[in-house]
């Protein structure tokens, strides 16, 4: 009989649990199976909970985790059991021609690079696997966490890119609207492509001081006060270098294309989730005519880009373990996907311990 592992589930739309599910055992020969160690819980579980990628049974969930190499395929050449490494949320095959036009994250199809979860089984289980583990597995330096070592896998490199597609200028003005930990890691990301200004604009006050720890220079209540009119202030009139929407609703991404000056540019790194259309202000986007550049991400994945994460991490340009706002064994983990959904407790990241 197939050696059984624990892994936890979307039984169906709105029902989550744990199952028992047998251990992966054929690695394939370019993929790999890892041993979790880690993994942190993402609003976006939530939202395939909810139904964002339609009806799923007995799906395995999660896709930020790392871990303990278990067995490799005949072809994997950089990695052997034992090895530890971070695999990112993004696993594309890098053969295929949007991985080889240079959209690795829209791997096949749009979206098609993010796999965990969506096309496969994710990682909240006691083993997973990997396709392609030489391109998308990375061994985490010694002096740096599992927990650490997790945020890579999908908050670092996503609000990162987020201020990396924002065309962040030395010296100049960011604004990010949304100070989840996306947001977060897209401030840190701005200051550190050496934004002179960074705004960081929520409702949530434990946010915004987090957004201040992390060393963002202005926050903005957009409850208490007018968030577009704040950012013109500040900007003395002119507007903002570059604009990251990190929150995935029309009022932020209409507040960022109006507070952004002409020729600036509007970073989405929010996933959008309601309604058939998203809005453009017509006057806010200069009729057209402004030069504006929106543009949109995915979270880029591959070894490459992780060990540049790592590497940030090791020489503390940045300690994404500030996004940890609570601990869970991994039986524990429905409670901390349920707070992931209220945003219950001030909880930011629930991070998973699977020993
Ligand atoms: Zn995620």
């Amino acid at each position: 009989m197939a050696k059984m592992m624990k892994t936890f589930v979307m039984k169906k739309i709105g029902e989550v649990g744990f199952m028992e599910k047998p251990v992966p055992d054929d690695p394939v020969a370019n993929g790999a199976i890892i041993k979790t160690t880690t993994a942190l819980v993402c609003t976006s579980d939530v939202h395939t909970v909810k139904g964002a990628i339609g009806e799923r049974f007995d799906h395995t969930l999660g896709h930020e985790a790392v871990g303990i190499v278990d067995r490799v395929g005949h072809a994997v050449k950089l990695f052997k059991p034992g090895d530890r490494i971070a695999v990112n949320a993004i696993t594309p095959c890098y053969k295929c021609h949007n991985c080889q036009r240079g959209f690795p994250s829209q791997c096949s199809e749009p979206l098609g690079g993010w796999k965990f979860a969506n096309i496969k089984a994710g990682s909240f289980a006691e083993y997973f696997h990997v396709n392609d583990a030489d391109a998308n597995l990375t061994h985490i330096p010694e002096s740096v966490s599992d927990e650490a070592a997790c945020y890579t896998t999908d908050m670092m490199s996503t609000g990162f890119k987020g201020a990396e597609n924002a065309d962040i200028v030395l010296g100049g003005s960011a604004v990010v609207f949304g100070a989840g930990p996306v947001g977060q890691m897209a401030a840190v990301g701005a200051r550190l492509l050496g934004a002179g200004q960074v705004i960081v604009v929520d409702c949530v006050p434990h946010r915004l001081k987090l957004a201040e720890d992390y060393g963002c220079d202005v926050t903005i209540n957009f409850e208490k006060a007018d968030a577009v009119e704040e950012i013109m202030k500040l900007t003395n009139g002119e507007g903002v270098d570059s604009a990251i929407e990190a929150v995935g609703a029309q009022l932020p991404f209409e507040m960022a294309i109006n507070c952004t000056r002409p020729g600036g540019t509007i970073s989405n790194a929010g996933y959008h989730g309601e309604g058939d259309y998203i809005n453009i202000p017509r006057l806010g986007w200069g009729v057209g005519m402004a030069e504006k550049t929106i543009r949109t991400l995915l979270c880029p994945g591959g070894s490459e880009r992780m060990t540049r994460l790592l590497r940030l991490i090791e020489n503390g340009r940045v300690d994404p373990t500030k996004l940890t706002s609570h601990h869970f064994k991994f039986d524990e983990l429905e409670k901390a996907f349920w707070m992931m959904d209220s945003k219950e407790d001030n909880v930011i990241k629930p991070v998973i311990h699977f020993e």
